[in-house]
């Protein structure tokens, strides 16, 4: 043992010469080993070790050098056993210490200290803790980190697992003994309990330590990962929420138009040979009518019951799908004959004849359902989706609440319909609309009392278009707001006309849409065609229905008001077919009640709807509104109304709507009686 002025040094240890810290070979600038140790005095010394290879001895280097010196001179009996030491080391040691003269260990001292010192400011550096083992997985250098995740100086120099100590990490698999086996880094996960007790996982990474091909240990880094772990966790579980929102309606959960079409790209790339695919489209009808009268909310439970109930009636195979509003999907794969999905379609609609119970509410809901199938109506989710839409709303054209195939001629017909809504643009100003007049009666004097204007659209290679057919075109287009402004302008100058011919006074009706109504200046429109025409304001009548008036209760009432200031009345039209709550109508400056003709129909026939109709009239006795029965094509009918007390009624029976011209007659008939 030398010292760094190559005075001899002995140095006792408490336990012995550190046998495992001997990591040093000559050359000196080959491997070295740099420690901490303290002596049996508590005294902390830092050492640089050299095993000389070949002889196994060790250069041992105090850098307390004055303090060190002063013991090794001091203590005899240190020398006596770095003599006996030497002599049994045997003379080839001697020999390689005799070439090694004092300065060229001085030297390497320096620049092996120097390089510890700067190897291990480096690894210091490092956040995540670092430990060196040798081939016998004791540790041989620690950063800083590690040092203070162990809280244990000792553990240099003691076997790698015995300084994780609690019950979490003796559980961990250790990489050692595969790094050694391959040679090649491994990462692992391994859990620790932090100081404060927490569970945390650690990503280890440990790569072997090669020199001339021997493997001389393990470097392994740690890196505690919980934080990660629970930010990526968190990550895919948003990331899985917004790719479920996505794909599903949030209302009902079933799957959105998105994750429909998948699904049906899906089935058609299974192509099957022998089976087809079925598409159904199912349409509510009527919904809005539910949402406009009753309020979102409840149109909104009420679809979550339809989902219910329809994927009750179907099997785990079958998508349905809600596409929007009101419009539900049902895919149907391997299907044996696409007649089979009738009977999809039936039990679909059966679900609905139970009413929906949506407090304090019961719901009657109907649907159409349109039907085609793969590969004979569309080889492309595209057209296949537009084909069962074609045959859904050629299933509410027919009627509601059924089922329909979809058929070729079917597009030519929604082709006809675009070409129907470019010419009812040019109708205006071809002057192909016609203004008829049906004649309100009184019943029990056969009185006419007033007329409502229908408007006809004369097209010139289709003939007479019904408003049922071009009406929610022109609202849907918005040209219903100059179509509406002229008939409300024919309709009084008609009056005017009649007026200055000299005919009786009478109360002519007209129709206004949702748009109208709605639209700012319908107020203004109205005031100016009076003033234009100079009629009495009270022989104008507007017509408007429940859910217009439910739509916007507030702005409805507004303009109802002002309406009725410029001195027309309001009749509220198709009464019974919204879902408005009769108490409300005490609040609207309402004028005339019109029964709708669906419930005329069968005041005969259907004890419901005589009992629905006799409330409605004594409703609108007690409102002191005017009450007309609409659609009356039987004396019957004509009897049961008189009976009720109902006194104005408008029907086939006494006309049809009729041109001004026929209208004119009927009127100087009156004149004449
Ligand atoms: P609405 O206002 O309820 O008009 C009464 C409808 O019942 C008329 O159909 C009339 O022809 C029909 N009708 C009258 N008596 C009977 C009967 O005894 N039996 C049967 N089955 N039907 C009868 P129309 O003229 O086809 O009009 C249908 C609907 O189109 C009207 O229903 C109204 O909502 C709308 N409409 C008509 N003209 C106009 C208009 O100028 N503007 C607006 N916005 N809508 C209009
Ligand atoms: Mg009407
Ligand atoms: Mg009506």
């Amino acid at each position: 043992y030398l010292t760094i002025d190559g005075s001899p040094l002995v140095h006792t240890f408490k336990k012995g010469f550190p046998r495992d810290l001997i990591g040093l070979t000559t050359p000196y600038d080959k491997i070295f080993n740099y420690q901490t140790i303290i002596d049996q005095d508590g005294q902390i010394f830092d050492h640089i070790m050299t095993d000389v290879a070949t002889t196994q001895a060790v250069l041992h280097f105090g850098l307390l050098h004055s303090e060190l010196n002063k013991r090794a001179w001091n203590d005899l009996q240190q020398i006596l056993i770095m003599s006996l030491l030497a002599m049994c080391l045997g003379a080839a040691l001697s020999c390689q210490i005799a070439h090694v003269t004092t300065t060229e260990v001085e030297d390497a001292t320096n620049d092996l200290y120097r390089e510890r010192r700067f190897l291990q400011n480096v690894i210091d550096g490092v956040v995540d803790p670092i430990r060196v083992l040798n081939t016998n997985k004791k540790i041989i250098m620690l950063n800083q980190s590690a040092q203070t995740e162990l809280g244990n100086e000792e553990c240099l120099g003691e076997k790698c697992s015995s300084c994780f100590e609690d019950d979490v990490a003796k559980e961990n698999q250790c990489p050692f003994d595969t790094v050694a086996k391959t040679r090649e880094a491994v990462r692992i996960l391994q859990h620790r309990r932090s100081k404060d007790g927490s569970l945390a996982i650690y990503e280890i990474e440990a790569s072997p330590l090669i020199n001339d091909e021997e493997f001389e240990g393990m470097v392994a880094t740690a890196r505690n990962i919980t934080d990660r772990l629970r930010l990526e966790a968190s990550l895919d579980e948003k990331e899985s929420r917004l790719l479920y929102m996505s794909h599903h309606d949030l209302l009902t959960n079933l799957p959105n138009r998105v994750l429909f079409r998948n699904r049906l790209n899906q089935a058609l790339a299974r192509n099957p040979k022998d089976h087809h695919i079925v598409l159904l489209f199912i349409g509510l009808d009527r919904f809005t009518k539910i949402n406009e009268s009753l309020g979102r909310e409840i149109g909104d439970q009420t679809l979550t019951q339809v989902a219910e109930r329809f994927r009750s009636c179907l099997t785990e195979k079958q998508t349905l799908a809600r596409l929007g509003g009101d419009e539900f999907a049902v895919i149907i794969e391997e299907c044996e004959h696409p007649q089979n999905a009738a009977q999809t379609a039936k039990r679909l609609l059966a679900q609905l004849m139970e009413p929906i119970h949506v407090q304090p509410n019961d719901i009657y809901l109907t649907a159409s359902i349109g039907i085609c199938t793969y590969p004979e109506d569309g080889s492309d989710p595209k057209t296949l989706m537009s084909h069962a839409d074609i045959a859904m709303t050629r299933a509410k054209a027919e009627g509601k609440d059924r089922y329909q195939f979809f058929e070729r001629e079917m597009t030519q017909r929604t082709t006809r319909f675009f070409e129907l809504e470019n010419d009812l643009r040019k109708a205006l100003e071809r002057n192909e609309l016609r203004v008829y007049y049906q004649p309100q009666i009184q019943l029990d004097t056969q009185q006419i009392t007033g007329m409502e204007a229908l408007i006809r659209w004369e097209h010139p290679e289709q003939g007479m278009i019904s408003p049922v057919d071009f009406i929610p075109l022109a609202e849907e287009t918005g040209l219903i707001v100059a179509i509406g402004e002229w008939v409300l302008r024919q309709a009084c100058q008609q009056v005017a006309r009649w007026h200055e011919q000299g005919l009786p006074p009478i109360t002519v009706a007209v129709n206004l849409s949702p748009l109208q109504f709605r639209h700012k200046s319908l107020v203004r429109n109205v005031a100016r065609i009076i003033a234009e025409t100079g009629i009495n304001p009270s022989s104008l009548e507007l017509e408007i229905t429940e859910s217009m008036i439910m739509d916007s209760i507030d702005k409805s009432t507004a303009t109802m008001i002002e309406l009725t200031e410029l001195g027309a009345g309001l009749a509220i039209d198709d009464f019974g077919t919204g879902y408005s709550s009769l108490s409300y109508l005490r609040y609207f400056p309402l004028t005339k009640l019109k029964i709708d003709k669906s419930f005329i129909e069968r005041v005969t026939s259907d004890a419901h709807d005589a009992a629905l109709a006799t409330s409605v009239i004594a409703l609108a006795h007690s409102l002191n509104l005017k009450v007309v029965a609409e659609g009356i094509e039987h004396e019957d009918q004509v009897q049961f109304l008189i009976q009720r007390s109902c006194h104005q009624g408008q029907g086939f029976l006494f006309s049809h709507p009729v041109p001004a011209t026929a209208m004119e007659q009927l009127l100087r008939q009156i004149q004449q009686n």
